[in-house]
């Protein structure tokens, strides 16, 4: 009977652990010393002015879930900027790029002091490859907070020029003329790109898909004059050049990649109050989100960042018409001081949970990566 009773207890005893053991998470979010897994790759996906009333009428219009709902880790981050409580996309890219807050329009140098450096900047100088992919011009103040030391947003042909300064390996977006049809002086950028080793190619060439590329060597594609045309007018690189991008950047270096995607047209559809262009654009810009998330899970070494710069036009879902489509309502024809939402996947991605300011996306994304 003793040795029944000895028995069961073993066997109880080995049930509550098994239990225990199936209910603790396969994944320890902190280690006793606060140590995270290392991100290798990071990807940072900014919808620009994607706040979350403009991903819930996404997810409402899209007939399937949307590929951000795939995240399990979300975060809230505060975007004023260091002059004004409503910032611009220049401020709170500078914040997201540079860790530091700057006055709107500016990208937190001025002509005496320059901002610290970026991200990108960071990850260059580690051996790394960087890549920035937009819908804008390349030259527009999301992506350009990450290469300029220039200090205002508008002077597109000086921040073209600082392209010249680093070397970012792929480079995908609009605003050729500001590197070939200068006014303020004579350069060709363009010229001086492919001198320094780069492959250039342009809209001219077809379209990006269709291009022989090689992997060996830093890749620009001009996909616009200026500024590219809506993805409801008809354009079509962005998805494919952040899939491609990725594996590119990959391919290219053996320490990793830091790769910067912006989805840009998501805030001029805020801008000129049209609820259907934020949807298109909020849309297209989800199914790059679920390229990278895929392309995250296969390499399972990369931490993806989606997030936006600010929230666009005081955006609102407020009635459903007779046929089941959204009736928006804005409040604005600029930006709000809302809060934005933060989704993170991959190593590394448990810190971005919480709500904080947009400066910690820089610290954090460097943390992640361990270059701090
Ligand atoms: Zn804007």
């Amino acid at each position: 009977m003793q040795m029944h009773l000895f028995t069961n207890q073993k066997l109880i005893l080995f049930l509550l652990t098994l239990l225990l053991a199936c209910s603790t998470p396969q994944q320890v979010i902190y280690s006793p010393t606060g140590e995270i897994r290392k991100a290798k790759n990071v990807i940072l996906m900014i919808g620009d002015g994607m706040g979350l009333s403009q991903i819930s009428a996404g997810i409402y219009t899209n007939k399937r879930p949307m590929n951000i709902e795939r995240f399990r880790i979300i975060g809230l981050q505060k975007t004023h900027s260091k002059d004004n409580l409503i910032t611009d996309s220049s401020a709170s890219a500078t914040a997201m790029a540079r860790g530091v807050k700057a006055d709107n329009a500016t990208f937190g140098s001025t002509l005496e002091q320059k901002a610290p450096k970026s991200i990108l900047e960071i990850a260059e100088e580690s051996e790394y490859a960087t890549g920035i992919t937009v819908t804008s011009s390349i030259t527009h103040a999301t992506p350009a907070a990450f290469v300029t030391y220039q200090p205002y947003r508008t002077m597109h042909e000086n921040i073209a020029t600082d392209y010249l300064l680093l070397n970012i390996d792929y480079l995908v977006g609009g605003g050729k003329k500001y590197f070939d049809r200068r006014n303020n002086d004579e350069r060709n950028l363009i010229s001086e790109m492919q001198t320094k080793g780069y492959q250039v190619k342009t809209y001219l060439d077809g379209d990006m898909s269709d291009l022989a590329i090689d992997r060996s060597r830093r890749f620009a594609y001009f996909t616009a004059d200026g500024e590219p045309i809506t993805h409801n007018a008809g354009r079509d690189y962005f998805i494919y050049a952040c899939e491609f991008g990725a594996q590119f950047l990959k391919n290219l270096r053996k320490e990793g990649f830091v790769f910067v995607i912006e989805g840009s047209q998501i805030d001029w559809g805020g801008h000129s109050n049209i609820g259907p262009m934020v949807i298109d654009e909020t849309l297209e810009f989800d199914q790059a989100v679920g390229r990278m998330l895929d392309f995250a899970e296969r390499d399972g070494e990369t931490l993806v960042i989606v997030t936006a710069d600010h929230e666009t036009g005081g955006f609102s879902i407020v009635q459903e018409d007779t046929k089941g489509d959204l009736i928006i309502g804005f409040n604005t024809k600029t930006h709000t001081a809302t809060a934005v939402p933060v989704f993170a996947y991959g190593p590394g991605a448990e810190i971005f949970a919480g709500f904080y300011d947009n400066t910690e996306i820089h610290d954090k994304i460097l943390r992640a990566m361990q270059l701090r």
